[in-house]
């Protein structure tokens, strides 16, 4: 599919790619980027990628495809880094939580010959590292696409076409309606997870091991997406603040839910349904009882 494909960033998702990229040998040659030496070594270890390397320069030249999967606020060092070492035609692509912020740190950096499709796959779990992805992260899940208004259809078809291998969905939006929806459905349950277990965090030992003790399915949800990585975090709510505040502001404003009760309540069954079809929550719910990977949007 492609010639040379290179993944700088090789944790949960960029990983997640490089073992769905050798499987289906999406790339004659897929090079793994990271700037941790030990990544490298594992990366090698698990023989997810033909090469590992740490030196960016090195490592995206005479790639076709360079996927940044590398926390949002680094994206603009990185870029800024590799523009000298790109192939004329070549397609950047990134996984980042956040668009807008992202097409404004790397787009400056990137020469007019560079195409660049920023995408947010909307999957993942709360773990990190090369050891934590897996080749089904992206199956039957959306990869949205921002693409800039001169990316060329061609970068756009290739990069789905890609997505699509992975078991992915394509839908096509602009950055800041992405950063507006994402904000809801993502950033700000992420915000109130961290939130509410830092509160029982706070709490006196003596009522926090009771907590522990009668750790409610809810407040257990709130533990597991309260383990993610924290600077994966910071760094989108720092990026998508407008969009997060927005929503922060309206959710202050709809609370407390009591306000009326049975309308609330009606309204958010029919959201939980829309949102989690029958089937897939039981298959959910299945998988939490065996203790099998979890997955967060
Ligand atoms: P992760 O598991 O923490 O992996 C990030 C990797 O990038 C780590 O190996 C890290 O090395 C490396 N890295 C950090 N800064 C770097 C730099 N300047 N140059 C080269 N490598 C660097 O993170 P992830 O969960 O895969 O997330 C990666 C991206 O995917 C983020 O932009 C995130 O917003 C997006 N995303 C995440 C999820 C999710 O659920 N996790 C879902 C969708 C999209 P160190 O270990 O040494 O820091």
């Amino acid at each position: 599919m492609f010639k040379k494909i290179s993944i700088i960033g090789l944790g949960l998702i960029g990983s997640s790619l490089a073992r769905i990229t050798m499987n289906k040998q999406l790339a004659e040659t897929l090079v793994a980027v990271d700037i941790n030496p030990k990544v490298c070594d594992k990366v090698r270890e698990l023989g997810i990628a033909h090469e590992a390397t740490t030196s960016l320069s090195e490592g995206v030249k005479n790639s076709d495809l360079v996927i940044l999967c590398v926390p949002v606020g680094a994206m603009g060092l990185i870029g800024e880094a590799i523009a000298p070492f790109l192939k004329d035609k070549a397609i950047v692509t990134d996984v980042g939580s956040v668009k807008q912020a992202v097409i404004d740190a790397l787009k400056p950096h990137l020469p007019q010959t560079v195409e660049l499709v920023p995408g947010h796959p909307i999957a993942g779990t709360e773990h990190s590292g090369p050891e934590s992805g897996f080749p089904e992260l992206f199956e039957g899940r959306w990869t949205i696409l921002t693409p800039l208004h001169n990316t060329s259809v061609e970068a756009i078809d290739k990069v789905s076409a890609f997505w699509q291998e992975c078991g992915a969905k394509i839908e096509i939006m602009e950055a800041a309606h992405h950063d507006l929806i994402l904000g809801i459905t993502s950033h700000l349950p992420h915000l109130i997870a961290y939130t509410i277990v830092g509160t029982a965090d706070n709490l006196e030992d003596d009522i926090k091991s009771e907590v522990i003790k009668y750790s409610a399915s809810g407040f257990r949800g709130f533990t597991r997406i309260a383990a993610s990585d924290p600077t994966m975090w910071r760094d989108v709510f720092l990026n998508n603040k407008r969009a997060v505040l927005e929503i922060l502001q309206r959710f202050s404003e709809d609370s407390p839910p009591c306000k009326k009760p049975s309308v609330r309540v009606t309204a958010m069954r029919c959201l939980r349904r829309s949102a989690v079809p029958a089937r897939s929550e039981n298959r959910l719910w299945r998988w939490g009882r065996r203790g099998i990977r979890h997955r967060s949007g």
